[in-house]
């Protein structure tokens, strides 16, 4: 089968690689239905994240169950599967507790920029549909396995409720698909922080209120103006630059929570501000693994469609441009196609 492989930073290739093979009673093979680029892909493609040897890249993925392990049950080869970029058994004390992106058994997904992809711990991890998805579907599918799923953790973690005013720092995949969350989760007001006029347009489309051009302070400075003065309820941080969790925790009210899901990169907290402030902090990787059942119910339902955030597609030995167009900020999400 064939894979993007990253050599070094701004080197993704797509090489020939040996096809996964079942090695665990509990794991699954896929043949990748569609995939795409995820924006923290971006990382190690910069040189913010060390390359020690050349790796697959990717792990975000849904697909057609090709082969199950002894101890996987509960799907069949022909089945369409989704699943979290990071697996888990769905039954540790840390997956019943809702955080199955913590699960003792956890493997980081890594190699989804593929033909066919080995599922771990595929038993408790993947979700079949109930049928075979129209082709329509398969960008809001896809979505859920990461970018969807984590706009609804940020969501989650800032506590949005019905009525509530929301913020959100980011838009980028993750911060539009916050959007939708923040709206699905009866969010009034969503004020989107967005200085790209396409993303604007998406963020509106998607549920956002208002649009804050300006970053920083002065970003700071209009939030508090559309807020009475004192912040939102709940801030939704999807960037993980510190200049983007300041803008956040400055964002929030005295009471107010911060979900945070953009992995931070030299971002670092003061006590101090953080105890005078009254603000809640939560985030890290979104349990996406929980919210599957019910975000691909809205999918279907048509009351949501994260799908939109793809705005390049290619196929998938086109992988390298994939990554060039969002580094260069061309496209906000590359969706693949095999
Ligand atoms: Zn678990």
């Amino acid at each position: 089968m064939r894979g993007a492989v990253i050599h070094a930073p701004g080197d993704v290739r797509f090489e020939e690689l040996d096809d996964p093979k079942i090695i665990q009673p509990t794991d699954a093979i896929i043949r990748t239905a569609v995939t795409c680029v995820c924006g923290s892909d971006l990382w190690p493609y910069r040189g913010a994240e060390p390359i020690d040897a050349p790796h697959p890249m990717g792990h975000e993925y849904v697909g057609i169950v090709e082969e199950v392990g002894s101890e996987v049950t509960h799907v069949k080869p022909g089945q369409f599967v989704i699943g979290s970029f990071a697996t888990s058994d769905n039954t540790c004390v840390n997956c019943r507790a809702g955080y199955q992106s913590n699960c003792v058994r956890r493997e980081f997904m890594s190699t989804c920029q593929a033909d066919y992809v080995r599922i771990p711990n595929a038993h408790g991890t993947l979700v079949a549909t109930d049928e075979q998805p129209a082709e329509e579907f398969l960008p809001s599918l896809l979505a859920l396995s990461d970018v969807m799923g984590t706009g609804w953790w940020a969501a989650k973690a800032a506590e949005v409720k019905p009525g509530s005013t929301a913020v959100v720092v980011g838009d980028g995949a993750v911060g539009l698909c916050g959007v939708i969350a923040a709206k699905e989760l009866g969010a009034e007001r969503i004020i989107a922080m967005s200085r790209h006029e396409s993303r604007q347009k998406l963020a509106l489309e998607f549920g956002a209120t208002d649009i804050v051009t300006e970053r920083g302070d002065e970003g700071i400075a209009r939030v508090k103006d559309l807020t009475g003065g004192v912040g939102a309820d709940s801030v939704l941080e999807c960037v993980g630059t510190a200049q983007a969790m300041e803008q956040a925790l400055r964002s929030t009210r005295p009471g107010g929570n911060v979900g945070f899901v953009g992995v931070p990169h030299e971002v670092t907290v003061d006590g101090q501000e953080l105890f005078f402030s009254h603000v809640g902090l939560r985030g890290g990787p979104a349990p996406v693994r929980g919210y599957l059942p019910d975000l691909i119910g809205r999918v279907f339902d048509g009351r949501i469609n994260p799908g939109k955030v793809f705005d390049l597609t290619l196929p998938l030995d086109q992988v390298a441009e994939g990554y060039k167009a969002m580094d260069e900020r061309r496209a906000i999400k590359t969706l693949l196609k095999p």
